[in-house]
């Protein structure tokens, strides 16, 4: 018997399989898959590796001459760059299959059904285990028209196409929407993008989805928030769409469409009749531990935050707790990243959802920064939001290059209590785009030096 047994090999379950062992307990995965899950097969990793190449060819088409870089031929081969997401891939999936041998836990692969709180079959064979961990993950959500029509896409599909189409409508401005138009519009594919909602990303502030539409709209996308695809019809060499938009319907043909409107939990049959409760995704208490006592739930399949770094910080609260830890979720401090350019990140409060009495926000500008300058960065900006009373800090934006990687420094305020005084009085080194960060906090304080 071992001590846990996992279920799922994603961000979710690979990681909470290592941690368990690394703390000496015994303990297999089953995965029928691939290892890494969506994110390193259908997901993080593939979208960020064809992005990286788009983001290359956009800049040196956009910036190699004025760096006084002769460029002759700059063109995208497709081919190429799908074989750069697929060798990425491949080694992400090894990088954790090197992981469970060195930690020393057992893969099954297969498909796990589950039969009781202790126990799985896996090709009619029964394994026993004293806990299990569910991290089965998500699938793409479809609903009427979209899937009474042959060959719409979701997200999986894009990573198998062979060359690029010539035109796309993307349904769903959310982040997985807006990073495949970013893709697609900088390889010189015609986007057309619809989002029902006021705008794009709308779970930002609108101030970062502003810069974002505006840099796919100079990629040529034809944006349409407040807007809902009704109809869809196939046609010769792809299909014809009637959108509704805020000034009335309109007609639009495109070679493929691309559903991102998100993704549900796979909460299957064999989960239900175990007896775990459902809300949504199978839910948990703030240890990850589900009605059942030692049955614990982590990462897409909870139906809560669907991303893999939270996916992998249940997976520590799990595997901890089942080690006899008695540790609690903080979800306080979740960073978004958007890999889109230029690219947006967001952790704690937005100024969208806060009373503006309560708070004080600055917004720094990128226009005034000097390592943007040398970079030819002209768009975007460093937000910090904090308590007006007692200038912790609340939560932070960011709009820019690497604010995927800046992020990290407002991720760590919020999670700790910070106030702006104390991230002022480290030293932020010069010239970055670090001192975007450091100018906002300034203005939250007194008055930033740079601006
Ligand atoms: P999954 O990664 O879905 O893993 C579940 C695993 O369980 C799968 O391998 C599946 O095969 C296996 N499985 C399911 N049922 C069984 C069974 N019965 N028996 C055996 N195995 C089973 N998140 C980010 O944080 N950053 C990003 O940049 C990002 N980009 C994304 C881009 C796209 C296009 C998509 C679709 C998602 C993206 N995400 C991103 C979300 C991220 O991929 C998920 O949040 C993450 O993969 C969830 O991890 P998980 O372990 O819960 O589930």
């Amino acid at each position: 018997m071992y001590d846990a047994l996992v279920i799922g090999a994603g961000p979710g379950g690979y990681v909470a399989a290592i941690k368990l062992a690394q703390r000496g307990k015994h303990v297999a995965v089953v995965e029928r898959s691939h290892l890494g899950g969506t994110c390193t097969n259908w997901g993080c990793i593939p979208t960020k590796a064809m992005l990286t190449s788009a983001h290359l060819y956009k800049s040196m088409v956009e910036k190699a001459a004025e760096l006084g870089v002769s460029a002759e031929r700059v063109v995208p081969d497709f081919s190429k760059i799908k074989s750069h997401m697929n060798k990425s891939v491949v080694a992400s999936r090894k990088g954790i299959e090197y992981l469970f041998k060195k930690n020393g836990v057992e893969l099954i692969l297969g498909d796990a059904i589950v039969e009781s709180p202790n126990s799985v079959s896996v090709a009619g064979k029964k394994i026993e285990a004293r806990h299990l961990v569910i991290a089965t993950g998500s699938v793409p959500i479809l609903f009427p028209p979209f899937n009474e029509v042959a060959g719409i896409w979701t997200s999986d599909d894009v990573f198998k196409m062979d060359r690029l189409p010539e035109s796309v409508l993307i349904v769903g401005g959310g982040v997985i929407g807006v990073e495949l138009a970013t893709f697609f519009s900088s390889l010189n594919v015609k986007v057309v993008l619809v989002e029902l909602l006021e705008h794009i990303l709308p779970n930002e502030d609108v101030d970062a989805a502003q810069i974002v539409a505006r840099s796919l709209k100079r990629k040529g996308v034809e944006i349409y928030e407040s807007s809902k695809l009704i109809s869809i019809q196939p046609v010769e060499n792809g299909y014809r769409s009637v959108i509704e938009t805020r000034e009335g319907q309109l007609e639009k043909r495109t070679e493929k469409i691309i559903v991102a409107v998100g993704r549900k939990p796979n909460v299957t049959e064999d989960i239900k009749v175990l007896g775990v409760a459902i809300e949504r995704g199978i839910k948990t208490d703030a240890t990850m531990r589900t009605n059942i006592p030692n049955v614990y739930a982590v990462g897409d399949i909870r139906g809560q935050i669907m991303l893999a770094h939270v996916a992998m910080y249940e997976a520590i609260v799990a595997a901890k707790n089942i080690c006899g830890e008695a540790i609690e979720m903080d979800y306080s401090a979740v960073p978004n990243v958007i890999f889109t350019d230029p690219e947006v990140a967001s952790v704690g409060v937005k100024q969208k959802d806060v009373d503006p009495s309560a708070v004080k926000v600055f917004s720094f500008p990128i226009t005034a920064n000097g390592r943007a300058r040398t970079m030819l960065e002209r768009e975007g900006f460093a937000k910090f939001i904090a308590d007006a009373r007692t200038g912790k800090i609340l939560g932070a934006t960011v709009v820019g290059p690497y604010a995927t990687e800046l992020i990290m420094e407002a991720a760590i305020a919020v999670k700790h209590g910070l106030t702006a005084e104390q991230l002022e009085e480290v030293i932020h080194p010069h010239p970055t785009l670090s001192e975007m960060m450091l100018g906002a906090i300034e203005g939250i304080v007194e008055k930033p030096i740079h601006l």
